[in-house]
């Protein structure tokens, strides 16, 4: 049995309570943190998570711009609503839903946000600067397991860490967050050779793949750390990329689907937020 099962519900409702009590302080100072959401399109996963995250800005006190642009937008209508958004001082942080329809370059879409209203940590200049070793907002998602690892007081100070997953949204700023935290960082991908072999050295394995319960125990050394960052829909259910089953039993921490990693991504977006609103409150 695992020592720790790691609670990322609980967690993300401590933060979520840190940012509410911070955003009233904000407000008292007339200034009321904005997010503006940008969804192109009708995915009906897209609509769900907008949806979600407004409600969230609406529990912590955060105004949010909701825009919803037709399947058919343009390049140069969404580019013009992002350039509207970077001019208002209402609006704080500019949140771009991903995927976006194939005829549009998401790429010149995020690069077109402005840096300090980049929540989502996604803009090259954000990137840019967490490679430097900068101030950043930094993703969500990764920012999401380094909270939780704080939060269960994990040091990682010379473990050594595999992060399995080199996207640019979770396993390259993951990398560069760990290596920030002065772990020892291994990044794996569909190429590794010998990726059980490469994942048993892991103190702390953090899986972010998109293949259902694909770790299974021979990728894990007994008394690893093991994030689990996959969220795969397998018949009505939500599975991550970990076997949770058999890693379970002989992991010393490990992140549940769901419960885990997923309500964190969701709780930073709020705190990077109320980052943006407090710098521009100055
Ligand atoms: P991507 O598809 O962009 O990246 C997946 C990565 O996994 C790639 O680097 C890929 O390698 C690697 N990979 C795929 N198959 C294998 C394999 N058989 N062996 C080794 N590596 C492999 O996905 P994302 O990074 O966007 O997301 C990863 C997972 O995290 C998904 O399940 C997603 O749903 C989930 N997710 C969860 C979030 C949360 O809030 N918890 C937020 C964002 C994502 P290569 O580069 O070589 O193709």
């Amino acid at each position: 049995m695992a020592e720790i099962i790691i609670d990322g519900k609980a967690v993300a409702a401590r933060v979520r309570g840190e940012v509410a009590r911070e955003v009233a302080v904000l407000r008292e100072r007339g200034v009321e943190p904005g997010l503006a959401v940008v969804l192109v399109g009708s995915d009906p996963a897209s609509q769900s998570y907008v949806g979600m995250k407004e409600r969230d800005c609406a529990e912590v006190g955060i105004r949010s711009f909701d825009t919803r642009l037709s399947e058919e937008t343009t390049q140069e209508a969404l580019e013009a609503i992002i350039d509207g958004f970077n001019a208002d001082s209402a609006v704080h942080g500019i949140l771009l839903q991903l995927p976006l329809p194939g005829h549009l370059d998401a790429e010149a879409a995020i690069a077109r946000i402005a840096p300090e209203k980049d929540v989502d940590g996604f803009t090259p200049i954000s990137i840019g600067r967490l490679v430097r070793g900068l101030p950043s907002a930094h993703a969500c998602t990764p920012e999401g397991v380094m909270e939780l690892l704080r939060a269960y007081d994990i040091d990682l100070t010379g473990k050594r860490a595999v992060v399995i997953g080199r996207s640019v949204l979770v396993g390259k700023p993951m990398a560069l967050l760990l290596m920030e935290a002065n772990a020892t960082v291994t990044v794996c991908h569909s190429r590794t050779r010998d990726l059980p072999g490469v994942c048993r050295e892991a103190d702390v394995l953090v899986a972010a793949i998109g293949r259902p319960g694909m770790i299974d125990a021979s990728y894990v050394k007994p008394g690893a750390v093991v994030i689990d960052v996959g969220i795969n829909r397998v018949g009505d259910r939500l599975v991550g990329d970990v076997d949770y089953a058999r890693v379970e039993p002989i992991a010393s921490a490990i992140t549940p689907v769901p419960g885990g990693v997923g309500p964190m991504t969701r709780a930073i977006l709020l705190k990077n937020t109320l980052a943006a609103a407090e710098r521009a409150g100055r």
